[in-house]
């Protein structure tokens, strides 16, 4: 179980889906060992989710005890690449280790030239998406309302504006509002909705943001939907 978080392949379950991830950071790897000062900082909320993370990864290897380490204190990436090809021969779970093609992908002079696309923001937001969607323009159909996947087929078939999504594109409503008002410049608001809404609430009012509390993986099951 090989993933991607601060640097290093790791075998941390929050990143288990390497696979698909693989294309995806193919360029993310390359300026983390190339041009590492163009790659933000994590937050505290990223920083706390990769921590989170490591934990995970410590109890995965107590999960599979007869796992091999690999690269761990090793910061020199070939030697990592070396000792992997020889752990593998082994048949057992590897942690901290690298991959072959990650390398061949980093020794390059210039970073891998891939498209944005749906891999920039699963399994796990990279954090170039400011450097490499910079050419995006305001209101882009990146912004619909959860159509991620339909905004980056909008911007395959050349479609970039809000506004300029053809009519035979299918929308939801949150979208499709969003698109008018995009078209006419003026902000929506449903008074009527609103007014009903507010007139069901009742002091005291006490609020707690969703975003409040987050974790790598879920403390209970049936919070994971
Ligand atoms: S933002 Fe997307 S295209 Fe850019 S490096 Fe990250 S995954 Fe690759």
């Amino acid at each position: 179980m090989l993933g991607f978080d601060d640097g290093l392949w790791t075998s941390t379950p929050r990143q288990a889906a390497p696979l698909r991830a693989k294309a995806a950071t193919k360029a993310s790897s390359h300026f983390r060992y190339n041009a590492k000062d163009l790659i933000p900082e994590p937050d505290a909320q990223q920083q706390a989710v990769f921590d989170q993370g490591h934990g995970v990864g410590a109890l995965t290897k107590e999960l599979y005890p007869d796992g091999v380490e690999v690269g761990e204190n090793i910061t020199d990436l070939e030697e990592t690449v070396r000792l992997t090809r020889e752990a593998l021969r082994t048949r057992k779970p590897l942690f901290e280790a690298a991959l072959d093609d990650q390398f061949k992908v980093i020794r390059r002079p210039q970073h891998p030239d891939v498209r944005i696309g749906p891999q920039c923001r699963d399994p796990y937001p990279c954090p170039l998406q400011d450097r490499c969607s910079g050419f995006l323009p305001l209101q882009s159909v990146l912004d619909l309302y959860r159509g991620t996947k339909k905004g980056f087929g909008l911007l395959d078939l050349g479609v970039t504006l809000l506004k300029d999504i053809p009519d035979d594109t299918k929308l939801t409503t949150s979208q499709a509002i969003q698109k008018a008002t995009a078209i006419s410049g003026r902000p929506h608001v449903n008074h009527h909705a609103l007014a009903g809404f507010l007139s069901g609430l009742e002091y005291p009012l006490h609020f707690l943001g969703f975003e409040t509390f987050g974790t790598a993986t879920s403390r209970k099951l049936d919070v994971s939907r």
